[in-house]
């Protein structure tokens, strides 16, 4: 595959020279050792163990985890940028990092001494994986209606619930459990609280947890999506995030680095489509000539890279004020809505400029189609970001009026 479009970030947000080389270093990878395998392992359904150790030998799992931990101590941004070129590959693998990058930020941020020191150094090497676990049967955009319950028991928690919708749910050795300690509470987000949970990777049953078989989705394919049931299966109390009651404002910190990755995912997704749209444009001929000598194909082709540039732009202007450590709850609900919404059309109108063939299994591009409108739902979905943005610029001009 040629090098892809890279855009310069503009005057408005500039790479370090260590990002870019990154950046180099994970494109060489993935078009070697990931472009010429993701269909097929895709169609299959296969989790990708290879390609996986090779992130891990790479130290990928550890990009953001502090060097005195066995991590790289890079920032957001970094991270970000490793998921474009991940997910130009193969969603999937960005998927596979997200959640751990969650519990990771969660951890440095709100977790002990003695929380980081147990799970960080394995974390750092990929040998603990993690996954996030808010989303139940009956709850996803309303977080605050969850159900699943955590009863202090001594020096343990007793939890019981089922949750829904979990990512890496089955590999994952560590789970960052959302969960009530107090269903009384008013407002309920006031009685939530983070447990890490310690399982067994790869295990369908363990202690009180038993994991059914995965979910079968339409896309978003080798990462496993799962349930996990909880019946009386004890935490100990030592792996409670914080205090009682301080669990939904972490989650919706933790939240927002998932959309800044959502948004690098939908960037590299889109950045992929356009690759194709523009490669397949100029080889097939309709009438006489390329159908890329045609205007309304020219005319997709424009529009397609203009949204995708404004996306990048807005992607990384999320990932840098997160990175600095500022609140960003605007800047990455409009990054996830826009880069999301703009990724799915940049999709749809490069499957149609492959005609008939786009529709094929043979092309890369009907497994983007697939993979495409997972992303205008995870993370939140593109109408509970505009509730976050309106929310936000209201608050925004109220104050300063
Ligand atoms: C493949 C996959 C992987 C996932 N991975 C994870 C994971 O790892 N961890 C995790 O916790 N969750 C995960 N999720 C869950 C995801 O976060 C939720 O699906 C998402 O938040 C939406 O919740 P819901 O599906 O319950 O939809 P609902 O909340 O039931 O929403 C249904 C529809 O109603 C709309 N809606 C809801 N409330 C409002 C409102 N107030 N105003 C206007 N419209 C509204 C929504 O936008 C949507 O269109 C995953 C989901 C998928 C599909």
């Amino acid at each position: 595959m040629s090098s892809p479009p890279q855009a310069p970030p503009g005057g408005l947000v500039e790479l370090t020279g260590e990002q870019q080389a990154i950046v180099e270093t994970v494109r060489h990878f993935v078009d070697r050792d990931v472009v010429p395998v993701a269909d097929e392992l895709e169609h299959r359904d296969e989790f990708p163990e290879a390609i996986v150790e090779q992130m891990k030998e790479m130290g990928l799992f550890g990009l953001t985890v502090p060097e005195e931990y066995g991590g790289a101590g890079l920032d957001l941004m970094t991270y970000a940028l490793v998921g474009v070129e991940l997910s130009r590959a193969w969603m999937s693998l960005s998927g596979i990092m997200n959640t751990h990058f969650m519990a990771v930020h969660l951890l440095k941020k709100y977790g002990t001494e003695e929380q980081k020191r147990r799970w960080l150094p394995a974390m750092a090497t990929g040998e603990l994986r993690a996954a996030l676990s808010m989303s139940e049967p009956g709850a996803g955009s309303d977080v605050q209606a969850i159900q699943c319950r955590a009863s202090r028991d001594g020096d343990h928690y007793v939890v019981t619930g089922t949750k829904m919708w979990v990512t890496n749910g089955l590999r994952a050795g560590l789970v960052v459990l959302l969960c009530k300690t107090d269903p009384t509470a008013q407002p309920p987000h006031r009685g939530m609280t983070v447990l890490y949970v310690e399982k067994e990777p790869e295990a369908r049953r363990f202690e009180g947890i038993t994991i059914p078989p995965n979910i079968q989705k339409m896309g978003y394919h080798g990462v496993e999506t799962t349930e996990l049931v909880f019946a009386d299966h004890r935490v100990p109390a030592a792996n409670r995030l914080g205090e009682e009651g301080d669990g939904f404002r972490q989650i919706m910190d933790g939240i927002e680095v998932g959309r800044v990755n959502v948004s690098a995912r939908a960037v590299g997704l889109a950045t992929r489509a356009f690759e194709e749209a523009i490669r397949y444009a100029q080889q097939r001929y309709a009438f006489g000539k390329p159908i890329a000598q045609h205007q309304m194909i020219q005319e997709k082709l424009a529009d397609m890279a203009t949204k995708l540039e404004a996306a990048r732009l807005m992607m990384l202007q999320a990932a840098k004020k997160k990175s600095a450590g500022a609140r960003s709850d605007l800047e990455a609900g409009m990054a996830k809505y826009f880069c999301t919404e703009a990724c799915h059309e940049i999709v749809t109108e490069a499957l149609r400029v492959h005609g008939g063939y786009g529709y094929s299994t043979e092309y890369p591009i009907e497994r983007l189609y697939r993979d495409a409108p997972f992303l205008l739902i995870g993370e939140g979905t593109s109408e509970i970001q505009k509730l976050v943005i309106a929310r936000q610029l209201l608050e925004r001009y109220r104050s300063e009026s």
